[in-house]
């Protein structure tokens, strides 16, 4: 994976730094925030083959089939408020959307908010961002993110709610390369960070709002206190969804908050 991507990459600072590269890792966050901590600089990078204790948002798990799914960690120390930092989440599923195309143009993928990556109404990655703060500064930003790659089927809740990108594919289609997807998304991750330093979610939206599957949507909004219907309106300059609940209030929700569906099923 090192050799490939210092031969193949043509971006300043995305997957310049420290690379650290595992057959197995418990967690490529993990090992992203240690990294971060002992001082790795923006845009380094942890990957792995095998991730053994993958966790999604709010203490669920990840799954993940051995080789049949990219799993990575940036470091970024990006110029963005700490209020800001949200903004990186969406922006992973928007480089993660993007370099699946680059590599599949066959396929189409849209978001769910805040960060799913969903074809034909299923989920094809998903994201999982933590951050270090210090004297009330953003340090760094460590966007984790799982996509399904070549996994030919998924078992339990999965089968209804997860898809691959080669199962989105014809058959006979052979398997998808994920060093190349590893190297897309580096060199969409590197543009999307840039456009959001300069200009914040405007450097994004349209990218964003093109894909999304939530706005506009009647949605169930599932909290740890209360779980309400609203419909989508809008998303704000900081990776919020404002949305517009029964009794017709405007309604702000944050991301890492809370779990959105569809009424009719996953989005
Ligand atoms: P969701 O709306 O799917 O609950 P989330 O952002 O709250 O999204 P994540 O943190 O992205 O959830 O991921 C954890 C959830 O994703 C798990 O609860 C599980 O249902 C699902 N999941 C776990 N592994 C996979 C996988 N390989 N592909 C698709 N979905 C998965």
């Amino acid at each position: 994976m090192k050799a490939y991507l210092e031969k193949h990459l043509t971006t300043r600072w995305a997957g310049r730094g420290d690379i650290c590269h595992e057959e197995q890792m418990d967690s490529t966050n993990r090992r992203a925030k240690e990294m971060g901590r002992s001082g790795a600089p923006h845009g380094s990078l942890a990957v792995c083959d095998v991730q053994t204790a993958g966790r999604g948002r709010m203490q669920r798990t990840w799954e993940t089939p051995a080789h049949q799914a990219l799993t990575q960690t940036m470091v970024l120390r990006p110029q963005l408020r700490l209020d800001q930092a949200p903004l990186i989440t969406l922006g992973a599923a928007v480089a993660s959307a993007q370099a699946i195309e680059d590599v599949c143009p066959d396929l189409h993928v849209g978001i769910k908010w805040p960060n799913d990556g969903i074809i034909n109404g299923k989920k094809v990655f998903g994201i999982l961002s933590e951050m270090a703060v210090v004297d009330g500064k953003l340090d760094f930003v460590a966007p984790g993110v799982g996509i399904n790659v070549n996994q030919t089927s998924f078992d339990g809740e999965l089968k209804e709610k997860a898809t691959s990108m080669k199962l989105e594919r014809p058959a006979e289609m052979g398997d998808i390369d994920l060093k190349a997807l590893m190297c897309a998304y580096l060199t969409r991750m590197e543009k999307v960070v840039d456009a959001l330093e300069v200009s914040g979610f405007d450097g994004i939206a349209q990218e964003y709002l093109r894909r999304s599957v939530t706005l506009n949507q009647k949605v169930q909004v599932i909290g740890a206190q209360e779980t309400f219907i609203a419909t989508a309106k809008a998303i704000d300059e900081e990776g919020a969804l404002i949305v517009v609940d029964e009794n017709g209030t405007e309604r702000r929700v944050l991301c890492g908050d809370v779990s959105v569906r569809g009424l009719m099923g996953y989005c």
